[in-house]
């Protein structure tokens, strides 16, 4: 087994270059989901320890924004480097407070690490557009600006990956960052903020507050924050957006999702069920690309549900550290309680329960928060278990005729982040990705998160905000565009121009 994190130190912040503990005398316990046990606690930043971070960032980004774009890329080249040399450190950091297979959280850091990659291009990303001899004598030029400020405020599910879907670009692009993390898992947050450092990064260009709502609330009333980047719950995704509005705030905020996979008949039912058995209890679904509806066409239902729920049945639950480990722990008691009781809720609404994993105890780790793989059959569109978000490892399988019922299915949801289509025709292949009214498409392919140059982002309830993260969206979203018009003395013609200028 690989070494597992256990350092017992609290989590306070990392503002200005420096290690400060909380001072404001409220504090939150940060488990170890496997055992149960509170591993350390994390410190809860007040309003005053907010602005001192926004401070620290606001003196640090006059000379960040002023440095050559290359230079900027060549630390990030370097904080690079010490990714790849503490990735597994970084790994067993988050399976020790998120419960995650530390397979799958080797897989975090790596996806988080293409981020990474693609910003040491912002060079390249910065170039604008010249057009030359837009009328007699002048040029016009567009260039892209760093905003200022920013802050990242990020869910439990990606410690690593998902501030790296925002502060590599946004340091990138000149500005600097103020993150706060998920206070159930804070610990990458702060090794991260010290790699940085390692790198070469200047003080107060990355720094990091801890905190819960005092602290999100905090950044967005600060008129120094100049935009925010969101990942988290639909309801708290719309209250960042629209607070953050409020307060002249560039806002992108990514909310929950109920992501389906079509298994059309003509499939190959192999893939399907493996890509099923993966996508819905890999992470123990506590992913935002998680599949937690199958939409089972004509004859599938009978076909592959028997299949499944031998799968889920046999489903490795164990110590998250253990490579084998198919699934871990949820990341807390409460949000176990809440996943076993949407299925009680599910029993109650009439859906047939396949695979009950309610109860589910570790041997040697009994205090831990684990649930087992949970699958319902004869879900319908009307039961609350369709239509919310469980996060958590519970597929619910809807059956439906044919294909144009299942895409209107998928249409009608009021999330629109992931989907799936498993079928043999590229023509249905094609007609469901042009048709689908969802964010990020996969063909055959369970969970299409897209590559760092391609953007995440999903539709409807899933995204508030115009930009999708990383990725050109995510260049567009952390700069604003200046278009410089320029003539010369020698080129000005005589007398003052009335009518709208027009080329010449
Ligand atoms: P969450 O919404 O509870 O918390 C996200 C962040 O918001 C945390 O930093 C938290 O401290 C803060 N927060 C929580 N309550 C708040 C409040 N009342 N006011 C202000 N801030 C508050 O989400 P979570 O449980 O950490 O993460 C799971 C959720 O995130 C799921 O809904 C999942 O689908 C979603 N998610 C979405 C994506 C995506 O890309 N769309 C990616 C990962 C996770």
């Amino acid at each position: 087994m690989p070494t597992a994190y256990a350092n017992p130190d609290d989590i306070g912040h990392f503002i200005g270059g420096q290690r400060v503990r909380g001072a404001s005398g409220r504090q939150q316990a940060v488990y170890h989901p496997a055992s149960g046990r509170v591993a350390r606690q994390v410190a809860l930043a007040s309003t005053e320890e907010v602005a001192a971070a926004v401070a620290a960032a606001r003196s640090a980004a006059p000379a960040w924004a002023e440095m050559a774009p290359i230079r900027r890329a060549r630390i990030l080249n370097a904080f690079l480097q010490l990714l790849n040399q503490h990735r597994d450190t970084l790994a067993a950091m988050i399976t020790a407070e998120h419960g995650k297979v530390f397979t799958d959280a080797q897989g975090e850091v790596a996806r988080g690490i293409d981020i990474v990659e693609f910003a040491c291009g912002a060079p390249q990303l910065l170039k604008g557009d010249y057009t030359d001899q837009v009328s007699a004598g002048i040029d016009n030029w567009t260039l892209r600006q760093p905003l200022g400020v920013v802050a990242g405020i990020t869910p439990f599910n990606f410690p690593c990956m998902v501030p790296m879907w925002m502060f590599p670009l946004a340091l990138a692009t000149g500005n600097t960052f103020v993150l706060k993390p998920s206070e159930r898992d804070p610990s990458p947050s702060i090794f991260m903020a010290e790699l940085l450092q390692q790198a070469g990064l200047p003080d107060g260009v990355f720094n990091v507050v801890q905190g819960d709502k005092v602290a999100v609330d905090a950044l967005l009333e600060h008129p120094d924050v100049r935009a925010l980047s969101f990942v988290g719950s639909t309801p708290i995704a719309q209250y960042i957006y629209e607070t953050g509005a409020r307060h002249g705030k560039r806002v992108q905020a990514l909310g929950g999702a109920k992501n389906h996979m079509v298994v059309m008949p003509d499939a190959d039912l192999d893939q399907a069920v493996d890509a099923l058995i993966g996508s819905a209890y890999g992470s123990a679904g506590e992913r935002c690309m998680a599949i937690s509806v199958a939409v089972l066409v004509g004859d599938v239902a009978d076909r592959i549900v028997p299949r499944l729920a031998e799968r889920a049945r046999a489903l490795k639950i164990t110590d998250p550290m253990d490579l084998a480990a198919e699934m871990g722990p949820i990341v807390t008691a409460q949000a176990r309680d809440r996943i076993e009781g949407y299925i009680a809720l599910g029993v109650e609404e009439g859906a047939r329960l396949v695979v009950d994993g309610r109860g589910l105890k570790v041997p040697g780790l009994e205090g831990g928060f684990y649930t087992g793989g949970t699958l319902f059959d004869h879900v319908t569109p009307a039961m609350r278990i369709y239509r919310e978000e469980i996060f958590g490892p519970v597929l619910a399988c809807v059956r439906v005729p044919d294909f144009a019922q299942a895409v209107e299915l998928v249409n009608a949801h009021e999330y629109g982040n992931g989907v799936a289509c498993f079928t043999g025709d590229g023509g249905i292949a094609r007609e469901f990705a042009r048709r689908i009214q969802v964010g990020m498409v996969g063909i055959n392919v369970p969970i299409p998160v897209p590559m760092a140059w391609h953007g995440f982002g999903g539709w409807k309830r899933s995204l508030f905000g115009d930009m999708h993260a990383y990725g050109e969206e995510g260049v567009r979203f952390y700069t604003r565009q200046k278009s410089v018009m320029q003539r010369w003395p020698q080129s000005i013609g005589k007398g003052a121009e009335f009518a709208f200028p027009v080329a010449r």
